[in-house]
Formats: C-alpha cells, structure tokens, sequence
C-alpha cells in the first residue's frame, strides 16, 4: 500500500468539498477501499474518513416508510426491527451478504458504490477498461463465471456486487445526496447506477463532489418479501444470480409483483414487462416461464457464465412457487 494522507470531515460540506479534488477517497467503513489500496487498484493522495458525520439513524419518514442514514452498518440495518417487519427481503439480502464481521463495518453509502469483483479489476498486471480505460477487457475471453448477461457491452462484462441494492430496487428506493453548497439531490435507484457502456469506469450517477447522505424507502408494497441468492458457497460469496421478489397473491393468483435481479448485470436488474406479465396471472409454471422470458429477453453469455440464463430461469420459478403456494 502506498502512503496517503488521512484527514477527518467534520461536516458533509468539507466532505463534498475534499472530495472535488483529484487523488482524495471518502472512506467510510473501508470493507472494499483497503483492499483495492492493498492491490495499487486504487492510490489515493487523501483519505478522508466521514464516520465522524451524523448520519447513522433510521428515521421513520411522514409518508410511511424509512430514512436509513449513509452511515449506518450493514448488520445494524439487518437488525432493526422496523426493517425485519416491513422490509423482508432486504433484511436478508443484507444478511446474505459478506460475513459478520465485514457487515458491522460496511455501510449504506459503502454498499451502493462498492466496486466489481471482476477479478481482472483486482489484478493490475492485466487490461480492464474499468480500471484503465482503453486498455481492454480480459473478461470476455477469459474466467467469466462470475460475469453479466445482461446489459453488457463490448467493452465491459462486470456485474455489480450488492445485494442490499438489489432489493432496495425492488423496493424503488431514493439515493439522497449532497454536494459542498448544501445542495441536496434524490436519485431514484433506478437511475443510480449505470450499465458499462463504454465508460465503464463511470459507475453511478453521482456527481463529482456529491456525498451520499441516505437512503429512502417508501412505505413497503403489498405482499410476501424474499430474498434468494445463489452462489458459490453458503457464506462470503457474491450472487451468481440473486431474486429480490415481492409478490401479493392469494389462492393461486398473483395480484402484483415485483422483481429485482442481482449478479446479472452492472446494476440491479428489474425489468417491469415481467412483473405485468404475472400481474392477474394464475401461479403457475406457464406465467413463470413468461415472466422469465422478459427478463432474459436479450440475454448473452460469454463462455464461462452461459450457465446464469437456465440459472436464472431456475431461480425464478423457485422463488415465484415459493411466495405464491399459500
Ligand atoms: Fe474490467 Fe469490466 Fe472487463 Fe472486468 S469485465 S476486466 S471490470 S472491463
């Protein structure tokens, strides 16, 4: 690791302001940073520690639903009982996520813009557009197990690793933010990160100097929440393919749903024509192979990762037979 500067905000304003200036990190719970410092992926001038900001509470909002600062931890946002009662699936996504220790430091903010696990990203010696724009991709033609199949682009196949953010998709959460005039900006997470494109070093919305402050979730949707996640092994592993699903039905028929993916693209996927199509559907293998229609629709593998598409198919029936059997 090579040496830096460390420094301490005591406002979001000196945070935005520090963070304007090339060489300068924020750093927060540092779960993902340190490691890419310890490999020369990332060489920052300047650390500029923000743990210090008050911005560790959840918040109940007068529309109903949850005000989650950028601060607070991972396993304390699993925890809390107003998000076990109405926020299932995010609940457990968090839970699925890393191991205990990693999730008493990682934060919210963290989580949201936590880098690929691309392992090419990781390693300097080879060529990633996304840590070298220009330089090339190593993953198309080579260890894509892990990589997208969905929104790719010639020039990037990497998936974004979150959990946490596939199901506050699912949930049509707002990334709030500030930038140093005190200007606050709501991000629907739609729009908050960016498929690769070609600028994959562009991953999120956020705009130079702008500090992530909260999460906001609207009141929760009607119907049973799950997460799902399949992976390589049953703790510390990313999703090869994840389902955020919320889904209201009674005896057999699906009032609505909705659906989020992870470990499929460079963001969390949800695409709404499939949630219409269950939308009134009787529960049953026929809607489920329609609905998993929409949501591969365009799908590519790349060799290594071909698996994720009959995986993916898979996955949803599991878990739409699940939420829907009572
Ligand atoms: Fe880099 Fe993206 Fe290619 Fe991975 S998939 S090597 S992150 S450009």
């Amino acid at each position: 690791m090579r040496s830096f500067v460390y420094q301490r905000a005591t406002t979001t304003a000196q945070a935005a302001t520090a963070a304007i200036k090339p060489g300068v990190k924020i750093i927060a719970g540092g779960t993902n940073l340190l490691d890419l410092m310890k490999l020369q992926v990332e060489t920052p001038s300047t650390l500029v520690d923000i743990n210090r900001l008050p911005l560790d509470k959840i918040e109940e909002t007068p529309e109903g639903g949850l005000r989650i600062g950028a601060l607070v931890r991972n396993s304390d946002l699993a925890a809390d009982f107003r998000v076990r009662q109405r926020y299932g699936a995010l609940s457990r996504a968090l839970l699925s996520g890393a191991s205990a220790q990693l999730r008493n430091k990682a934060t919210t903010g963290g989580n949201l813009l936590q880098r690929t696990r691309c392992y090419y990203f990781y390693d300097v010696t080879k060529p990633c557009n996304k840590r070298n724009p220009g330089s090339g991709c190593a993953a198309l033609a080579g260890f894509n197990r892990i990589h997208a199949i969905l929104g790719t682009s010639n020039d990037c196949i990497a998936t974004h690793p979150s959990d946490m953010a596939v199901a506050m998709r699912a949930l049509d959460a707002t990334v709030e933010t500030v930038n140093r005039d005190g200007k606050a900006r709501a991000i629907p997470i739609a729009e908050f990160h960016r498929l690769p494109g070609n600028t994959p070093e562009i991953e999120t919305s956020l705009r130079s100097g702008e500090i992530i402050t909260a999460v906001t979730l609207p009141q929760p949707p009607p119907g049973m929440q799950v997460y799902r996640k399949v992976r390589d092994r049953a703790s510390y592993a990313f999703a090869l393919v994840s389902v955020a699903a919320i889904v209201d039905s009674t005896r057999g028929r699906i009032r609505s749903a909705r659906l989020a993916f992870g470990g499929l693209a460079h963001k969390p996927w949800r695409i709404t024509q499939a949630e219409q199509r269950l939308t009134n559907a009787t529960a049953d293998t026929r809607a489920f192979n329609v609905a998993a229609d929409a949501v591969l629709e365009g799908a590519r593998g790349f060799g290594g990762n071909d698996f994720k598409i009959p995986l993916t198919r898979r996955t949803l029936h599991a878990v739409l037979a699940d939420v829907t059997k009572a």
